[in-house]
């Protein structure tokens, strides 16, 4: 953030970087990839200097594509580690075999993202085991969409495997676009009710969206998208009105090879109040107050 705030100086502490793989329906589209022409993975590589020189820390690889589908993925990961740059990795979980051991190993968290619209199948189950079991300290997750009509049993299959396999979390959170309709009060004593063990369950309903002000959490935590293009948040597929469901341009802050002049613009805030849809306005109330001056602060 700039320098005209009271506190931090110029950097981008914590990025999203979405990799381009075959597309889930409902995420960003890929309209280019982080593939160089040459097909080498150049693009990608080449970032990496560039979060490191704005001091970048922690970093989540997460959907547009499914990550292990990108072929450079380990080496990217690998990359942004020597770099010390953390790394968290968000995915469906179905190919993360594809991840070596040691791959694995350097990551420091993992979020595996089910849905009512997935099976929880014995043999996935298995593969999954095997993967938790070789790379013990990483921090593995559950996030789970739940909708209006919840499949229980599968809920049960997944929290039941977390509590199992040491999991730190399983998050049961409503469906953005459905979410007045999920009841989790009702989900949480129908587990409880079977004697299944909720206790890593973290129930998480929606905050009702509002519309965006001045916004500060797109220089702190920036999305790079697969097209190499740096956009505002990870709501923004649904921050306007109707909601694009792809990455818009109006909430495009620039090429992601120019994310150094882009945090040269943290110090006003983007003005968010085209967006009618944010589920950050608390992050982003939060941080105006900590960039806000404060006077005689000898007397505070
Ligand atoms: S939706 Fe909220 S966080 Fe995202 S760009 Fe708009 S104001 Fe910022």
């Amino acid at each position: 953030m700039g320098g005209r705030h009271s506190c931090g100086t110029r950097y981008v502490h914590d990025a999203h970087v979405e990799p381009a793989g075959p597309r889930h329906p409902r995420a960003a589209t890929p309209v280019r990839c982080l593939r160089a022409p040459d097909n080498t993975g150049r693009d990608a590589f080449e970032l990496i200097g560039l979060f490191r020189s704005l001091g970048t820390r922690a970093l989540t690889i997460t959907g547009g594509g499914e990550p292990p589908e990108y072929p450079y993925l380990e080496g990217v990961i690998d990359r942004f580690v020597q770099n010390n740059i953390q790394v968290g990795l968000v995915t469906n979980g179905i190919h993360l075999d594809r991840l070596s051991r040691d791959t694995l190993r350097r990551l420091t968290w993992c979020r595996i993202s089910h849905s009512d619209e997935r099976t929880f199948t014995e043999e996935y189950a298995q593969s999954l085991e095997a993967i938790v079991c070789v790379a013990p300290r990483v921090d593995w997750a559950f996030s789970y969409v739940v909708t209006a009509e919840p499949n229980e049993e599968m809920i049960r299959k997944v929290v039941h495997f977390a509590d199992v396999h040491g999991f730190t979390h399983v998050r049961l959170v409503a469906d953005l676009l459905d979410y007045a309709n999920v009841d989790l009060e009702r989900m949480k004593k129908k587990i409880n009710l079977r004697g299944t063990n909720d206790s890593k369950v973290i129930y998480q309903g929606r905050n009702k969206p509002r519309v965006g002000g001045p916004c500060f959490i797109c220089f702190l935590k920036p999305v790079v998208a697969a097209d190499c293009k740096v956009y505002t948040c990870c709501g923004a597929q649904y921050a306007l009105d109707p909601p694009s469901r792809r990455m818009p341009e109006e909430l495009c802050l620039g090429s992601a090879f120019d994310l150094d002049k882009i945090a040269e613009r943290s110090y006003y805030p983007f003005p968010g109040d085209i967006c009618k849809r944010c589920y950050y306005s608390e992050y982003n109330r939060l941080l105006a107050d900590l960039f806000s001056r404060v006077e005689h602060v000898n007397f505070v």
